[in-house]
């Protein structure tokens, strides 16, 4: 097996090699897991917690490590970095509060007992993607480790390294060996592996619809359990009666945060057509002012895309007839640059308006009235989030419950908080991660009944 070449998307430098997993070492790393499972959902459940809470420390100890690895092996910027290991760190504790709230029912009946039991599933497979690879990783493994499961993960291809570094701090931790293993490597190899293993019990795949498609079929022939998060389109929904100013200023980040390589990017921005041309004026000058360039300089906004092929991929979606708006700045090269770009689409049908492009293009669409702002918003097979700018209470409401999406904000562009639900309607995905309920997600309810 040849070593794969780890690539730094601001420099193109290589910056370490890693040796992928074949599909022997797979198997045995999924053996040895499914043997360290016996053992870690044994462990008394204030043990699992306190386990993970040094894991938590640990993380917090190697965060700026941790957060230069992220700047250097997938581009993010210095400050997202530090946020992401933070994120880790912070759901390892709140996934500490887990084990001891595992909590069943008992259950009135006749003639006995009867009662429920959340019992571990047993090897859980992590499949991560490039674009987050320290809190998509967490938010698999924390909960399933707090529930007491054991968990092999598969970060991406391009973007290994602060996953191996994560499951050496867990070790240092004092997990228990192979509680929690990282294969770097291949999807068709490793990630394929996890489906069609039989002692792998549930799948949670994070990526593409397209290959989340494939797995959820692959899951379907053991009825094996399986979390799907996949992709977006999701729409930032202003009105007219909104704080233009602050709709406009923020619109920027909604989207172009991690270089718009995020599945909750509000790539679609429907304004109201009364402001629509004031809306693009305020923005304008936030978007010409976003600091794109290095990394892991502190002041940078946005950084590179992960990779030569993703920015041809990104770049294809301006063709000549494409209306431009206008376009932040960016450097010339070396590394995988493409700038901020706002684009006016023909209309709905626009494969600008349709597909995810999962980089730094944003398509802006005016609309009539509320119902017409609805309607464009749901007209998505995606569903994952979203945001909606008004100043009129009773239509944040009903504009939240109408939109057919996972995660909404109003009069706000964040999307992610680790003890809050998090999931996609439609394509977007199935069942959720995060949230007071994560663990359970990691267990089978088991009712007993004892006859008295
Ligand atoms: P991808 O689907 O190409 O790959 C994701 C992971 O799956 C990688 O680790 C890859 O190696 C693995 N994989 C590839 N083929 C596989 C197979 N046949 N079986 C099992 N695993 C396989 O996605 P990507 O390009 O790495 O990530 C970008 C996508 O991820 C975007 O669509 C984005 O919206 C989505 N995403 C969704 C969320 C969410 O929470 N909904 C979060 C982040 C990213």
């Amino acid at each position: 097996m040849t070593a794969s070449q780890v690539i730094n998307p601001a420099t193109e430098q290589v910056i370490a090699t890693v040796e992928p997993t074949g599909a022997a070492a797979v198997d045995a790393a999924i053996e040895r897991a499914h043997r360290a499972a016996a053992g870690w959902r044994e462990v008394a459940p204030g043990d699992r917690a306190r386990l993970l809470r040094r894991f938590a420390d640990a993380v917090d100890a190697d965060l700026e490590r941790l957060a230069a690895l992220e700047v250097a092996n997938s581009g993010h910027t210095l400050g997202n970095a530090r946020w992401e290991a933070g994120n880790v760190r912070d759901l390892l504790h709140f996934a500490a509060g887990m084990p001891e709230r595992l909590l069943g029912h008992q259950i009135p009946v006749a003639g006995g007992v009867d009662i429920t039991f959340h019992e571990p599933l047993g090897v859980v497979g992590v499949i991560v993607p490039w674009n987050f690879p320290m809190p998509i990783a967490g938010w698999g493994f924390a909960p399933a480790l707090a529930a007491g499961n054991t968990v092999v993960l598969k970060p991406a291809e391009l973007t290994p390294l602060t996953a191996l570094r994560l499951a050496e701090l867990a070790l240092e931790a004092g997990l228990p060996a192979d509680v929690l293993q990282v294969l770097p490597g291949s999807g068709a190899v490793i990630g394929a592996r996890f489906v069609t293993h039989p002692a792998v019990r549930k799948v949670v795949f994070t990526g593409s619809t397209e290959v989340g498609k494939q797995v959820m079929a692959g899951c379907a022939a053991q009825v094996k359990r399986v979390t799907l998060e996949l992709g977006g389109k999701s729409a930032n929904i202003v009105f007219a009666d909104s704080d233009l100013e602050r709709a406009a200023a923020t619109a920027p980040y909604g989207v172009f945060d991690n270089a718009g390589q995020d599945c909750c990017a509000r790539s679609r921005i429907l304004v109201q057509r009364s402001v629509f041309d004031r809306f693009l004026e305020l923005m304008e000058p936030a978007v010409r002012g976003l600091r794109v360039g290095d990394p892991a300089a502190e002041e940078t906004e946005m950084g590179p895309l992960i990779s030569a092929a993703h920015r041809a991929k990104v770049a294809g979606y301006i063709e000549p007839a494409t209306k431009v708006a206008f376009t932040g700045a960016c450097p010339e090269g070396p590394g995988f640059w493409y700038p901020p770009t706002v684009v006016l689409p023909d209309g709905p049908q626009d494969r600008l308006v349709r597909e995810e492009i999962f980089g730094p293009v944003v398509a802006v669409l005016p609309f009539e009235d509320e119902a017409e702002a609805i309607a464009m918003a749901n007209d998505t097979e995606y569903g994952l989030s979203g945001s909606i700018w008004t100043g009129d209470v009773g239509r944040a409401l009903r504009v939240s419950r109408a939109v057919e999406s996972g995660n909404l904000s109003v009069n706000s562009h964040s999307s992610v908080r680790y003890w809050t639900p998090f999931g996609g309607f439609k394509q977007s995905g199935l069942g959720r991660e995060l949230g007071p309920d994560a663990a359970l997600a990691f267990t089978e309810t088991k009712n007993v009944f004892l006859a008295s």
